[in-house]
């Protein structure tokens, strides 16, 4: 199966289990996609973000196979990005994310992550 994680206020809330959790599964031979984002007003930086979080996930050891940036609309970017690459689970913590992608990805179920960090 492929399995979809974010990255902000998911992965960065709690790498050590997110490491855990993807060797476990990549070992398994699943896929695992980190699925993240950026606003409008980020979208000139984007390839710094880009660059930035790849790193911060190969210094975490979070091995993964795709690192996405989807842009705004940010939902509805997540749900094709699911629906393209066939992610079977996606772990968010961003309610308004999951209710897209569980409307337009009908292969994808979806898991809310609800960490310390996560905003109210
Ligand atoms: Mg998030």
């Amino acid at each position: 199966m492929n399995v979809g994680i974010d990255f902000d206020y998911t992965i960065t809330d709690n790498p050590g289990f997110f490491r855990e959790l993807s060797e476990v599964l990549m070992r398994a031979s699943n896929g695992v996609y980190v699925v993240s984002s950026y606003s409008k007003a980020d979208e000139p930086m984007a390839e710094e973000i880009f660059t930035e979080k790849t790193r911060m996930l190969k210094e975490w050891g979070i091995p993964f196979k795709e690192l996405y940036l989807a842009p705004e609309p940010i939902a509805d970017n997540k749900a094709a990005y699911c629906n393209d690459h066939s992610i079977g689970l996606m772990i968010d913590d961003t309610i308004e994310n999951l209710k897209a992608i569980n409307k337009r990805a009908k292969g994808t179920v979806c898991l809310q992550y609800i960490g310390n960090a996560s905003p109210e």
